[in-house]
């Protein structure tokens, strides 16, 4: 059964217990301060305001009678602060105040640096998971995921799991002690207005309440815009190319436009809450306040129920109780978006790679004989059939060309062999072993794959040759160039081997970048190579380059090519003519031409212009 989001973030928590231990004992001392520092405000406002003379009668009064709990406390306090003089209390109270104050802070602060010590752990953690398990995953995973939705789950839902789980537990865990302490401490004060301010202060956060949720919606329904205008910006920069071949830029810019409108509107509408609300707040705050000073002060003037300290010090503690209650308040909706965010973070993690070795995989070095297509049919997750019964055999050190329509299954053909997709019917065979037994490592470093689409990093030449390989020797690299035909165009660089060439090669030609890919094969010097040979994007000085090296790759190999040039064409050893996922027909040139079938129409309509 799949682990429950609380146990995987208890799991994830509960090896930093000190540090949590650290936090919670800190938040314990920083409450009490907390208390003792608003109390002891109150003294220090009755002290300045009181005559000393009076003063000493009350504690001497209290001595006597320390009849309530408030009485008592107010005892110890005068106890611990009152001297001979008038000033020397004074000195004496702005001593212990400031202590207070100080204790206060620094066990806030280590209350909140272990907490934020164990969350960027966590953070740093989780990503490196989710990193390394992305890199597991197989190409079906990455073909129902975007991009842009991966990285966000990396980077913002382990950033708002953050967020909303470090500061959820401090508010889960201090604000209700906090609370509790402040809100015995009004009891303990005055029975009356303790019980009239639980009962306003209810009301009156009701509606703040209301007014957030508003917010709330509203702040969702907007960052999902933003979250639109940020698609539109990444697909237009993307497609730059496009667009001003198209001469879109009008089009796009009016798109953008709109949606920005969209996305003003609702931002406007979200800040006239927003702005609302605090005022809204404070004139509420000020009616509470007035009510209360009304009560109290009728209390304290009139029928003399309460002393001026005593109403000091529960208004203090009253404004000191609202803040914590405001913050509780919002935990809800910040756990909320934690456990979407940790949802989703956790089923990428929990995604089990579809393609892995068997335990006790065969781990192979060579072809010895052939390579074996038996009775093979797959389809993409959600796909019709894309390959129907292919059987056909590549034999060690042939070439076999794939020819056919675009859309016929060529590179679905050649996916297949490295295992990025696994076949759903049949089976394929190295030297009578299925594939599928093969440790999947020793089966992929066997293999070089050229695609159409030169993958290159950016970094230096030197480096994209050298990918994925450990010590090979600057001669080997410079052989490698050689033989791709890439040295002197990459000895005009102006770093030579050690240029950096740009996100994705941008600085250098469709020729350039697919020769630099052709010697990052030719160094693998692998056994089997499949070769998807572009040519459309090449001019013919660089096609005949490419042809070169291609032709230098391709000697001594098992090779399967999706044949784009007559010549391998003409010079495979096997051609396997491909029509809507089955095999039309295969043989070599001339006895294809010679059917005179789908092989002869299409060399006709694509090879012979
Ligand atoms: P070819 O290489 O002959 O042009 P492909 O093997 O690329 O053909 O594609 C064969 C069919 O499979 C096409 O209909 C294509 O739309 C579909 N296809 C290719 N890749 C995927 C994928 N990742 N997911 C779903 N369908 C795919």
């Amino acid at each position: 059964m799949e682990k429950s989001i609380y146990r995987r973030l208890y799991d994830l928590v509960a090896g930093y217990w000190p540090f949590l231990l650290a936090s919670s004992i800190s938040a314990f001392i920083y409450v009490a301060f907390n208390g003792l520092s608003v109390w002891l405000t109150a003294t220090l406002f009755n002290n300045i305001l009181t005559d000393f003379d009076e003063l000493i009668k009350t504690q001497s009064l209290l001595a006597s009678s320390k009849a309530s709990l408030n009485d008592q406390l107010k005892f110890w306090t005068n106890k611990l602060i009152l001297r001979d003089t008038a000033i020397e209390s004074l000195k004496v109270l702005c001593y212990t105040l400031i202590a207070s104050f100080l204790i206060k802070n620094i066990f806030l602060y280590i209350k909140n640096i272990s907490l934020t010590y164990i969350q960027f752990n966590l953070i740093k953690k989780l990503r490196a998971q989710l990193y390394s398990h992305l890199q597991s995953l197989s190409l079906s995973f990455f073909d129902k995921r975007q991009t842009g939705e991966l990285s966000s789950i990396v980077i913002n839902d382990v950033s708002n799991m953050r967020v909303a789980f470090g500061t959820s537990f401090h508010k889960l865990f201090v604000e209700p002690i906090n609370i509790l302490v402040f809100i015995s401490l009004l009891f303990i004060i005055n029975l009356k207005l303790a019980f009239l301010s639980i009962v306003i202060v209810p009301i009156t956060g009701a509606v703040v309440v209301v007014i957030g949720k508003s917010i709330r919606r509203r702040s969702r329904r907007t960052a999902e815009k933003i979250a639109r205008i940020m698609g539109i910006m990444s697909e237009n920069l993307n497609s730059i190319r496009i667009i001003k071949s198209f001469a879109m830029e009008a089009f796009e810019t009016n798109r953008f436009k709109q949606e920005q409108e969209r996305h003003y509107t609702l931002d406007l509408r979200q800040a006239k809450l927003r702005l609302i609300s605090s005022p809204v707040t404070e004139m509420i705050g000020a009616f509470i306040a007035v009510i209360l000073l009304w009560i109290g002060g009728h209390d304290v003037l009139v029928s003399n129920d309460m002393t001026s300290e005593d109403f000091i010090r529960f208004i203090l503690i009253l404004f000191s109780v609202l803040q914590p209650i405001r913050s509780l308040s919002k935990v809800g909706i910040n756990l909320q978006n934690g456990f979407a965010s940790a949802d989703r973070v956790f089923n990428v993690l929990d995604t089990v790679p579809a393609i892995v070795s068997k335990p006790n995989a065969i781990k192979i070095k060579d072809v010895k004989d052939e390579i074996t297509f038996n009775n093979v049919g797959f389809n993409y997750d959600g796909t019709d059939r894309i390959l129907k019964d292919i059987s056909f055999t590549m034999k060690k050190g042939t070439v076999t060309a794939l020819v056919g329509a675009s859309g016929a299954g060529k590179s679905t053909i050649a996916d297949l062999i490295p295992r990025f997709y696994d076949v759903i019917n049949g089976k394929i065979e190295i030297d009578g072993n299925d594939i599928r037994d093969l440790d999947i490592n020793s089966l992929r470093k066997m293999m070089g794959i050229v695609s159409q689409e030169t993958i290159l990093f950016n970094d230096t030449i030197g480096s994209n040759i050298k990918y994925g390989l450990q010590s090979v020797t600057d001669d080997q690299l410079q052989k490698a160039a050689k033989n791709a035909n890439a040295y002197d165009f990459i000895s005009e660089q102006p770093n030579g081997f050690e240029t950096v060439i740009g996100e994705k090669g941008v600085r250098l030609s469709g020729g350039q970048r697919q020769r630099i890919a052709i010697a990052r094969a030719i160094l693998k010097n692998p056994s089997i190579l499949i070769l998807d040979e572009a040519t459309s994007s090449l001019d013919t000085e660089s096609e005949f380059k490419v042809q070169k090296a291609i032709d230098n790759l391709m000697a001594d190999r098992t090779v399967l090519v999706i044949a784009h040039r007559l010549s391998t064409v003409e010079s495979a050893d096997k051609i396997v003519v491909m029509e809507d996922g089955e095999i039309a027909d295969f043989g070599s040139h001339q006895d294809l031409l010679k059917k005179d079938g789908v092989y002869t129409r299409l060399y006709k309509k694509q090879f012979k212009s």
